[in-house]
């Protein structure tokens, strides 16, 4: 394979030198648009559709195994390509994994450690190597980091407003022309968008490299109109970890402040119904002005009976009792967490359908990713950050025809910071030293047991706080998990094979000493290998900058 690959590579190259001799990048390129004959297959390389949303956890996907939903869409590219059953990021928080994607190495390296650091424009990032190299490339969607983009991208068009984290309904966008407000849902808009640009920029011969990025289902979680009343008379089957005691644990799992059981009226579409004399917050009113006069009558007719149900629960105090107000909060949360997945599968649908019909489907690798996993109810959150594995985990299912062997699950631990290889090594590009993930392209390309592959994968969480969640580090393997909570020098050890639901911490079990060890060094050895800076352990535990 190498060998076929450095073969295409240099005849590619003498293609693109052949073209841009005396006459210049943008000269090359009108007159390949202009060429009569297509660019030979053997130098085709592989357009690249990396669709992405936030905070979607993997069980809530069929291909994943979900209990409690389906997603023909997302399963369709995992059945005609590969599913990693093992795929985490390197910090589960939004900007984080976002800049670990684009520049294939950790937070410590990047710059970019918890929500609000500063990204800097001008390091090394996939996107900005493959424009280099002649692709297109286009970010649509949710950008997040700050400040919005520069150079990254050929094209960038983003949310705006909220923080950067932009809005369900008639979502406002920047991008170089500057602001503008599109009417819509949210996650239609944004494929409608990745799909106007793909209509009014591809060519023959210039491949592109699109992200289109969801915001959905993050935090407000507002459905689509016409999703209001999906699951409405069904009772949604909770996860076996709803009423988790954490007694085995530190105490930080315990005070965290991400339990279902605590969340609050404006992120569950609770508002006051129609004609009653009960208030609007300011929350609710700003949610409820942003929709046109008709859908506020369609949300008004899918909630009003349910809100009127709460206000009485609330006034007669029967959501005191927490296991009943879990119980109750958690059918909010989840039934509306779900109407947003599936309009996130059916835009993933409008896409492949976009591929099928324009001849795209055989030469256009599609990953299907979410910026972390999230807790659906799981230990009784609705959060990520730990690097327990509900929010340690990403989706990672990827197509590609003809390549990519159909139907494949692949074990092999993988993180965020592999794609940036990947996709490079997917266009013939030069994977930079200073990256520091692997190209997933021998996993994908035989037999995945054949290959020589990372034991274990390093994590760091730093937004030390945040939730009430302390800053800690870690290392996990095929079977054990150690997580160092450093501020306070204690530890957790976990054997995933025989506790996959991390209840047991087994760091004191004496039949645990030599695995805890081993662990120990593992963890010691993989900060040095990732350059992690000695700094960064040591308090006062702000926000490093
Ligand atoms: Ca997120």
């Amino acid at each position: 394979m190498t060998t076929e690959n450095s073969d295409v590579r240099m005849e590619r190259r003498q293609f693109l030198k052949a073209c841009s001799v005396t006459m210049g990048c943008l000269l090359a390129t009108h007159s390949l648009k202009a060429m009569s004959n297509p660019v030979p297959t053997s130098l085709r390389r592989p357009n690249i559709l990396f669709i992405f949303s936030d905070d979607h956890s993997h069980n809530s996907i069929s291909a994943y195994e979900s209990k409690i939903n389906k997603t023909p869409n997302i399963d369709q590219i995992a059945n005609e390509g590969a599913v990693f059953t093992n795929s985490f990021c390197t910090n589960s928080i939004c900007q984080p994994s976002r800049a670990t994607i684009l520049t294939g190495k950790h937070s410590h390296l990047n710059g970019v450690t918890y929500n609000g650091s500063r990204w800097n424009s001008q390091q090394l990032v996939f996107p900005r190597l493959m424009q280099k190299e002649g692709y297109k490339t286009a970010l649509i969607g949710k950008w997040h980091m700050k400040p919005d983009p520069s150079t990254e991208f050929g094209y960038w068009k983003v949310l705006s407003g909220s923080g950067g984290q932009g809005r369900y309904y008639n979502p406002q966008f920047n991008s170089a022309k500057g602001l503008e407000t599109i009417t819509g849902y949210s996650t239609d808009v944004i494929t409608d968008q990745a799909i106007d640009w793909l209509d009014n920029n591809r060519t023959e011969q210039e491949p592109f490299m699109l992200m289109v990025q969801f915001k959905s289902p993050h935090v407000p979680r507002r459905p689509a109109v016409r999703h209001l009343e999906l699951f409405k008379d069904v009772e949604i089957p909770e996860p076996e970890t709803l009423f988790d005691d954490y007694k085995t644990r530190h105490p930080y799992a315990e005070k965290a402040w991400m339990q279902i059981s605590g969340l609050n009226e404006e992120v569950t579409n609770i508002f006051p119904p129609k004609n009653s004399d009960i208030p609007l917050n300011n929350k609710q009113k700003e949610f409820l002005s942003r929709l046109s006069k008709e859908d506020r009558e369609k949300f008004h007719q899918a909630y009003d009976s349910e809100n009127q149900k709460y206000y009485e629960m609330k006034k007669n105090g029967a959501l005191d009792d927490k296991k009943v107000r879990t119980k109750y909060f958690y059918q909010r949360f989840i039934k509306d967490y779900l109407r947003c997945v599936t309009a996130i599968d059916e835009n993933v649908g409008r896409l492949l359908d976009y591929l099928d019909q324009n001849n795209l489907s055989d030469n256009t690798v599609v990953v299907y990713s979410s910026d972390q996993s999230y807790y659906i109810g799981e230990h009784g959150w609705a959060e990520k950050r730990w690097m327990y594995e509900e929010s340690l985990s990403m989706p990672f299912v990827i197509r590609w025809p003809k390549k990519i062997q159909s139907g494949q699950r692949i074990h092999k631990l993988i993180q965020n910071m592999d794609y940036a290889p990947t996709f490079l090594e997917m266009a013939n590009i030069k994977v930079p030293q200073e990256i520091q993930g692997s190209s997933l392209l021998p996993l994908l390309s035989g037999d995945p047991k054949n290959v020589k592959w990372r034991k274990a994968i390093y994590y760091h969480y730093y937004h030390h706080g945040a939730h009430n969640v302390p800053r800690h580090d870690g290392v996990r393997t095929q079977r054990f998990k150690l997580i160092h909570f450093y501020t306070d020098n204690v530890y957790e050890l976990y054997n995933l094979k025989e506790d996959p639901y991390e209840l047991n911490n087994i760091y004191e079990a004496p039949d645990s000493q030599k695995t805890k060890q081993r662990m120990l060094e593992l963890l010691n050895q993989l900060r040095e290998e990732y350059k992690v800076p000695e700094s960064v352990f040591k308090p006062p535990y702000v926000f490093p900058r």
